[in-house]
């Protein structure tokens, strides 16, 4: 992308209305706009953003055996009636009549959507395990929506629902989504902690909460320290295998974890005391298993093995796509801006021509532009007839990890510079290693 024919509107003042780092950023990056209270058009760049960070969480899940589908924002009434939280969802939940008088409601999650499908569809248990998931957009009617997208009314969610025959069956798809969680939340370059938390109006018995560490998070969590060692790495993960998914489950789960909704302090206090954590985080993503709290109510049943018509054992599993946007400029950048993880940045590296309208370096530009694409990589070449100055400031804003500076006296010396935006650390080389570089940086992921 050539910045000269891109929108990527810039503010140089700091709104006010922003009061912590991820939704300045966003809107003097030019990453969105708001429309209304939490609700927000995704400009390109942060759409851009938004694709990368869907496209692993599809990638992710798809690798754990989950299919993919998608179900409608708007939903009817009467099946909330069924299970019981059309009353029980409160004013959070946004209520629209149709012009036939019928109640409808713009979807906050959709168990009960899915649980209707199911019971349409599938009645034995040959047909389980089935774990089926889309990514949506959501509504909730927050009273105090804020921190730009952390916290909005309407957001992108991905949520993932399983049924199995038994409870065993259905806590196997339990971890199998906690490692693919991991997993996905590792390739953003983040790390969340998975933490015991309280289920809320979803409800169950069993359910881990994904916590980003940051000061500006909304819940207070306390945790071993030494949960923060623990990474999943380039290790192969059987996700069909049950043991070795509670294996890595329990590697994750085994230290003292937890949201301030389920905090023991008695519990607290048996970690060795330079190791215990007070602070907060953001919560990314949170897995459930619920038994058949939507099941039984709706007739969600498969005639087992033995004849008899069981209920089936259901769980739902969400990861805020939306939200992980904020989340990770929240973990990542400094005082000049954004510092993107290669996994998710908008372009893999960006092209500053320190002298536009001079015939050498446009050329050069032209040729690392070409190179860059040809290696499958995209860039963003500022070729603005823009000081120097405002070139990189723009670059540091907007957060690329690689940036590749041409100007005529470099070229001169046969060189460009090759700059990091996380070290800051500058290296001069031929335009042909500066390619190089960058490409085996990103691997075989490019593009992806
Ligand atoms: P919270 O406690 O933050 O209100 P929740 O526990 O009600 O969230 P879930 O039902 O667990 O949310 O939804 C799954 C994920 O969707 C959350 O982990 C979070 O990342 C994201 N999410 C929930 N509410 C919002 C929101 N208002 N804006 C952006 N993302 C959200
Ligand atoms: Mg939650």
């Amino acid at each position: 992308m050539r910045l000269s024919r891109y929108f990527l509107p810039v503010l140089k003042e700091t709104p006010g209305e922003a009061r912590i780092a991820s939704h300045r950023l966003m809107l003097r990056a030019g990453m969105i706009r708001q429309a209304s209270a939490g609700i927000y058009s995704w400009l390109p760049l942060g759409f851009r953003v938004l694709r990368r960070i869907e496209q692993i969480v599809h990638e992710e899940q798809q690798r754990a055996g989950h299919i993919p589908m998608l179900m409608p924002t708007v939903q009817p009434a009467d099946l909330w009636r069924e299970s019981g939280r059309y009353d029980d969802y409160g004013e959070e939940m946004l209520r629209i009549t149709d012009r036939h008088g019928r109640d409808m409601l713009y979807g906050p999650t959709n168990e009960e959507l899915i649980t209707d499908i199911f019971r349409a569809h599938i009645s034995s248990y040959r047909d389980l395990p089935l774990t089926l998931y889309h990514i949506q957009w959501k509504f909730r009617d927050e009273v105090r929506p804020r921190f730009g997208v952390m916290r909005g009314r309407e957001f992108y969610m991905k949520d993932g629902y399983t049924f199995d025959l038994t409870r065993d069956a259905a806590l196997h798809a339990y971890n199998r989504h906690l490692v693919s969680y991991l997993r996905s939340y590792e390739r953003m370059g983040l790390q969340a902690i998975p933490m015991r938390a309280a289920s809320g109006p979803i409800g169950g018995d069993d359910t881990h909460e994904f916590l980003v560490l940051a000061e500006t998070g909304e819940s207070a969590v306390f945790y071993d320290s030494a949960v923060t060692d623990i990474r999943l790495g380039a290790r192969a993960l059987a996700y069909d295998d049950a043991a070795a998914c509670r294996a890595v489950a329990e590697e994750f789960t085994r230290l003292y974890a937890r949201t301030d909704e389920t905090h023991d302090e008695a519990k607290f206090l048996e970690i060795p005391e330079a190791r215990r954590r007070v602070a907060r985080g953001i919560e990314v993503g949170q897995i459930f298993y619920f038994g058949t709290k939507y099941s039984e109510p709706m007739g969600a049943m498969v005639v087992n093995a033995q004849g008899e018509r069981v209920p089936v054992h259901m769980g739902s599993h969400g990861i805020g796509v939306s939200r992980l946007v904020g989340a990770i400029i929240e973990a990542s950048h400094d005082d000049r801006g954004i510092v993107w993880p290669e996994g998710v940045t908008p372009f893999h590296c960006g092209i500053v021509n320190l002298k536009q309208g001079n015939a050498g370096a446009d050329a050069a530009c032209e040729a690392l532009y070409a190179a860059l694409t040809g290696a499958g990589l995209e860039p963003l070449y500022d070729d603005r007839a823009e000081r120097a100055g405002a070139k990189f400031a723009t670059m540091d804003l907007i957060g690329l990890p690689w940036r590749i500076t041409v100007g005529p006296r470099g070229l001169k010396a046969g060189v460009v510079e090759l700059t990091c935006r996380r070290t800051g650390e500058s290296e001069e080389m031929s335009p042909e290693a500066a390619v190089s570089r960058v490409a085996g940086r990103y691997g075989g992921t490019a593009g992806g």
